[in-house]
Order: structure tokens, then C-alpha cells, then sequence
């Protein structure tokens, strides 16, 4: 055995593993998990690169895509094996020494404190980084996650951060990874997660072919996981989903006939699976016995269903729930809010299975106008080709999650010249109508009574699912109705807020139609920071007083949402702050215009006319004797004070 050349971990990992081996986290199965994720990581890998090119696959045991797991109990030792793509000892530095996130965050939960939304949708305007607003980097997001993998304990996080691999240190006090890519020789990594780790070049262990093993040499604590039962149950609770077969070097009892002639230290001795039986020897001499002997043999654990692949009817809730907490990599006990299965006939077949997540991950509008990528995953005929394709959603739909497995798509081509398909635009389009008519069907069958105030209230379990969805994920549906002019009015049907009527509720578009007074024309809204603020505004006396309903919106985003929202159903929107507002005819109106005029014209010489337009005989006051308004196309006060807080 060579001498090993020392690398040092960079301090983040080193920080990671110290938590690892420090928690008191319960739940140490989960580097199983992690363990068998990557090995189907590499495995998809490697099955993707033969798709254009054959001979990455080499011959004989090499070619077999699987996972092997076997144990040493003698030595302590569980090692997982695979026939992915490996890792060059350039990759076997970077990947098991260092942090390098690559946008991987989409999936992040609750890693920043909220950081001005605004902010961020002021990007949508612009293409460079807008001055003073911070883009979310991995300077950022590292020690984000690392606070809180500190303070929750939580080692679920873990995968979902992409460094699952360093919960082997759950387990191990010791871990070797023995790999070999095809362009490199077989390397082995090792540390005891003192800080630093080694590579020698391997030239003691049997030769790989290609992949990786990893051999984790067991904690006391941990030895557990020398069982084979135990192991059974870990794989087929958290790996149903995987696609490749994974095999347990697994032991077995079987029945041997031995000769009873002979002496009994001998049979006892002949411990090998050797099978000596001497069914041919004939009725005079019945003297057969049998005893027991442990043999071992690959025994196969999962049964690689494609649960997109089955007819809806067939798939029961449990197992929608559970594939979406494997895809998700998000382990807790939380359901997904809404989930679609179809299979897309015509010219373009698919299949795609849509989840709508518990709750929004905390960077989702913050990485908003950083990353295209969706959560979709991208299958060709059940070969999983790329988590990371651009443009199989729009953005605003960025936190579905689930996949596509298309039959129409070639599966020899690059990721670049799939990029290219015309079939793309036609999946895209499916899929933005089929996860908008979910999420409609979750508004019909499960609508709310949630007032956006109180977030977090005994209420919880009352809430629902849509006023759940709305809390996470209204900000989604609204620059959807920005981006999206195709699927405006279908979006403007999600939309919800609170009204001068709703009394804390929520309410629709819809529902506010069916309570519009004869003689009302356009939709009145009001924009603001808070309902409360926007109760006592002068701009609602009067209208309050005529009992007509206004709508509050108090989201600085929905200044934008307003400006792409020009009417609904045939109505236009007012807002009542601007010029414009007409309420029912009135005669009196013009009398009043014109026994004013002289004051109306002293007020406008007396106000320099660059700080006023116009001055006018209002209608939309009762108490109040006079208000700003501003005009049709300008900023609304709002805006002004939302612009300015930003460039402060
Ligand atoms: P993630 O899987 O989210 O990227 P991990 O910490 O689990 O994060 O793994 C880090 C990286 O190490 C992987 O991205 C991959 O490049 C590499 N890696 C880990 N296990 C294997 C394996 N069995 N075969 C090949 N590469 C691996
Ligand atoms: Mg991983």
C-alpha cells in the first residue's frame, strides 16, 4: 500500500463534518439514502454518455448498471458499490473535498432571512445586477445552511443542500472511496474526518472496472447496520423509487442432505454451499441427513417501478406521497399540497407527474431572476437525461416539482440538441395548462377562509389547502400574470386577496364580480402596505359610504401585477387612488365643477404647476376636504414610497 498523498478540507466541510459527527440527530439511517442517491446519480450518468456513446459501457460485469451492497461483519465494514461513471482523482478532490454549489439551491428550505423581495423583482427589468440589491451566491447560501444545520440538527437538510454524502460520518469513524472513471486509474480516498483527507493511487484493492465503492468502516454505536434485516428495511423504505436494480450480498439458510454415514465432524466441516446431495444412491442405503448452511447470494431489494409510468387509476395516494418525498429529497412528514399525473397523447407523447410542495422554499423569489432552472426532471423512454433543463416551464412555475418522461424526444442526441426539440414547446405548453388546472381544482374543492394576517395561528389545521398554496405561493401566480399574456386571465382566476368587504378573508376576482353593484362598471382596488392603513384612507369614503367593494392590495409586487392586469371578464380596473374613478352618473356633479370653478382655478395658480396638474371637484370624498390623487398613467403614492424605501 502506496503513501498517500494529504489534502486538507476546505473549512466549510470540515465545519459540516464536525456537526455530523457531533449531532445528536436520531435518524442516522439517512446516509443510506444519500449513499444509494448518488450511486443512482452516477449510474444515470454513465447510462446517459452510452446513449451518444457505446463504448463508455465496456463489456461483461461492467455493463451491468447496479448498486451492491455488502457487509463484513467481522470487520465492521458496509461498503456500497456501483457501476456509475466513477470519479477521477481531480473529482474525487473537488467532489468529496470541497462546498461548490452550483445553483443546486432552488430546493433550499428556509436557509435566508427573507431579503426583500422587491428587490428581486426589480431584476425582471433589468438584466444586470440592480445596485445595492444582493444576488444570492454561494457565499451567501453556505454559511446560511451551515447556521442553520447548527441550530435545527436537522440532518434531512442535508441532501437537500447536495453534501449528503458527508452523513456517512453518522456512522463511520473511518471512509474509504475506492473509484474509477474511465479516464483516469483507480484511486482511493480516505479520511477519519480529522480535518484532512488522502489519495493514493489503488494498487491493493481488487480492480473496479468502473464506479465506486465506498466502504464505510462502522462506529461502535453504529453496528447496527451490519444487519442484514435492517438493511433490507432501509433500502426498501427510502429507495423504492430508485431505477436501478440494488442487490444485498444477503445470507441464506439453506437445507443440505448429507450422507448420515459418515462421521459428523466431517459433514459439520463442509461449510461451503457446495450442494452434495445423493439423491442416486439407490433405496438400500436411505441413510441421508440434513442439516443447515449459511450460503450468500446477490439478492435483489427494489423492484424499480416507474410509478409514472402506471395508470393513475392504479396509484394510490401513499405512493404519490412518498415518490414526491424522494424526489424532493424533503423527508419530513408534510404532504404535497396538490399533485397531477396525465399521459399526453398526439403528436407529442408524454408522461409527467406534477407536485405542488408544502411550502415554498425560502430562496424561491430571492433566486427568482438568478437560475432558470425548473425542479422538473427529464426522462427520454425511463432514461433519466437532466434535473437541470431549461424551459420545460416557465418560470413562474419554477416550484412544481415532478417529471417528464417523453416517448416523442430522441434518445441519442446531446442535452443541447434535445435543448433544441420542437416537441419542447409543445410539452411546455401542456404542461403549464395541466398545472394550472391543478392548482384551479385545488381552489374549487378545498377554497379558504384565510386571511393573509395571520400566518401562523391555531387556525393552522382549519386552513385550506388553497389558502395554504395562496400563503406560499401567490407571489408565483401574480408574476405569472406579469409573464405570462397567454395564461393571464386563467391566472387572474387564482388570484386572491382581501377586499373592504371580505371581512380577513380571502376573495376572487370571481367572487367580487357577483357582488358588484348594477350600476358598477370597472373594479375598484387600492394599493398600500396594509389593510388596516387602507381602511382609513380618504380614497374609500365615499365608496365605502355607496357600499361599493374595494379591493386591497397590499403586496408591493402587485403594483407591477397591476400595470399587466388591465381588466377582467370585460371590466376594467381602477384604481381609486388615480384619476379616473367614475361612479354612478350624477348631475349634481356638473353643477358643483361649475360653481367652484373660480376657487378650483385659484387653488391651481396658488400650487405652483409643477407639483399639481389639476385641481378638481372630487367624487370619492365624504369627510375628508380634499385629497392627493395621482394621475392615470403615473406612480401611484404607493410606489413612490416603495421606489424610494429601495433606493435608500
Ligand atoms: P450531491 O449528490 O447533491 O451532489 P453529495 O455530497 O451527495 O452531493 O455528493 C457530492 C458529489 O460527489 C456528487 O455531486 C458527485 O459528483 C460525487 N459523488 C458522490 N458519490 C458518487 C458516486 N457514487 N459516484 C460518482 N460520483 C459521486
Ligand atoms: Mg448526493
Amino acid at each position: 500500500r502506496g503513501s498517500s498523498e494529504k489534502f486538507e478540507f476546505q473549512a466549510e466541510v470540515s465545519r459540516l463534518m464536525d456537526i455530523i459527527i457531533n449531532s445528536l440527530y436520531s435518524n442516522k439511517d439517512i446516509f443510506l439514502r444519500e449513499l444509494i442517491s448518488n450511486a443512482s446519480d452516477a449510474l444515470d450518468k454513465i447510462r446517459f454518455l452510452s446513449l451518444t456513446d457505446k463504448d463508455v459501457l465496456g463489456e461483461g460485469d461492467n455493463t451491468k448498471l447496479e448498486i451492491l451492497i455488502k457487509l463484513d461483519k467481522e470487520k465492521k465494514i458496509l461498503s456500497i458499490r456501483d457501476r456509475g461513471i466513477g470519479m477521477t482523482k481531480e473529482e474525487l478532490i473537488k467532489n468529496l473535498g470541497t462546498i461548490a454549489k452550483s445553483g443546486t439551491s432552488g430546493i433550499i428550505n428556509g436557509f435566508l432571512n427573507p431579503i426583500s423581495f422587491f428587490g428581486y423583482f426589480l431584476q425582471l427589468f433589468h438584466d444586470d445586477p440592480v445596485e445595492g440589491i444582493p444576488m444570492i451566491t454561494d457565499a451567501l447560501l453556505v454559511p446560511a445552511f451551515m447556521e442553520k444545520m447548527q441550530s435545527s440538527g436537522d440532518m434531512n437538510l442535508i441532501g437537500q443542500f447536495g453534501v449528503g454524502f458527508y452523513s456517512v460520518y453518522l456512522v463511520a469513524d473511518y471512509v474509504e472511496v475506492i473509484s474509477k472513471h474511465n479516464d483516469d486509474k483507480q484511486y482511493v480516498w480516505e479520511s477519519k474526518a480529522d480535518g484532512s483527507f488522502g489519495i493514493s493511487e489503488d494498487t491493493w484493492n481488487e480492480p473496479l472496472g468502473r464506479g465506486t465503492e465506498i466502504r464505510l468502516h462502522l462506529r461502535d454505536e453504529a453496528k447496527e447496520y451490519l444487519d442484514e434485516t435492517k438493511l433490507k428495511d432501509l433500502v426498501k423504505k427510502y429507495s423504492e423509487f430508485i431505477n436501478f436494480p440494488i442487490y444485498l450480498w444477503a445470507s441464506k439458510e439453506v437445507d443440505v442432505e448429507v450422507p448420515s454415514d459418515e462421521e459428523e465432524e466431517e459433514s459439520s466441516e463442509t461449510s461451503t454451499s457446495e450442494e452434495e446431495t445423493e439423491e442416486e444412491e439407490g433405496d438400500t442405503k436411505p441413510k441421508k441427513k440434513t442439516i443447515k448452511e449459511t450460503t450468500y447470494e446477490w439478492e435483489l431489494l427494489n423492484d424499480m417501478k416507474a410509478i409514472w409510468l402506471r395508470s393513475p387509476k392504479e396509484v394510490t395516494d401513499e405512493e404519490y406521497v412518498k415518490f414526491y418525498h424522494s424526489i424532493s429529497k424533503d423527508f419530513g412528514d408534510e404532504k404535497p399540497l396538490a399533485w397531477t399525473h396525465f399521459n399526453a397523447e398526439g403528436d407529442v407523447e408524454f408522461k409527467a407527474l406534477l407536485f405542488v410542495p408544502p411550502k415554498a422554499p425560502s430562496d424561491l423569489y430571492e433566486s427568482y431572476y438568478n437560475t432558470k432552472k425548473s425542479n422538473l426532471k427529464l426522462y427520454v423512454r425511463r432514461v433519466f437525461i437532466s434535473d437541470e433543463f431549461d424551459d420545460l416551464l416557465p418560470k413562474y412555475l419554477n416550484f412544481l416539482m415532478g417529471l417528464v418522461d417523453s416517448d416523442t424526444l430522441p434518445l441519442n442526441v446531446s442535452r443541447e440538441m434535445l435543448q433544441q426539440h420542437s416537441s419542447l414547446k409543445t410539452i411546455k405548453k401542456k404542461l403549464i395548462r395541466k398545472a394550472l388546472d391543478m392548482i384551479r381544482r385545488l381552489a374549487d374543492e378545498d377554497p379558504d377562509e384565510y386571511s393573509n394576517r395571520n400566518k401562523t395561528g391555531e387556525n393552522e389545521e382549519k386552513k385550506g389547502q388553497y389558502a395554504k398554496f395562496w400563503n406560499e405561493f401567490g407571489k408565483s401566480i401574480k408574476l405569472g400574470i406579469v409573464e405570462d399574456a397567454q395564461n393571464r386571465n386563467r391566472l387572474a382566476k387564482l388570484l386572491r386577496f382581501e377586499s373592504s368587504k371580505s371581512e380577513g378573508k380571502l376573495t376572487s376576482l370571481d367572487e367580487y364580480i357577483s357582488r358588484m353593484k348594477a350600476e358598477q362598471k370597472d373594479i375598484f382596488y387600492i394599493t398600500g402596505t396594509n389593510k388596516e392603513q387602507l381602511e382609513k384612507s380618504p380614497f374609500l369614503e365615499r365608496l365605502t359610504k355607496k357600499n361599493y367593494e374595494v379591493i386591497f392590495f397590499t403586496d408591493p409586487v402587485d403594483e407591477y401585477l397591476m400595470q399587466y392586469l388591465m381588466d377582467y371578464e370585460d371590466k376594467k380596473f381602477q384604481n381609486v387612488s388615480k384619476e379616473g374613478l367614475e361612479l354612478e352618473k350624477e348631475s349634481k356633479h356638473k353643477d358643483l365643477k361649475e360653481s367652484f370653478k373660480v376657487l378650483t382655478k385659484w387653488w391651481k395658480s396658488t400650487l405652483a404647476s409643477e407639483n399639481v396638474d389639476s385641481v378638481k371637484i372630487s367624487n370619492r370624498l365624504d369627510n375628508s376636504p380634499c385629497v392627493v390623487i395621482t394621475s392615470k398613467y403615473g406612480w401611484s403614492a404607493n410606489m413612490e414610497k416603495i421606489m424610494q424605501a429601495q433606493t435608500l
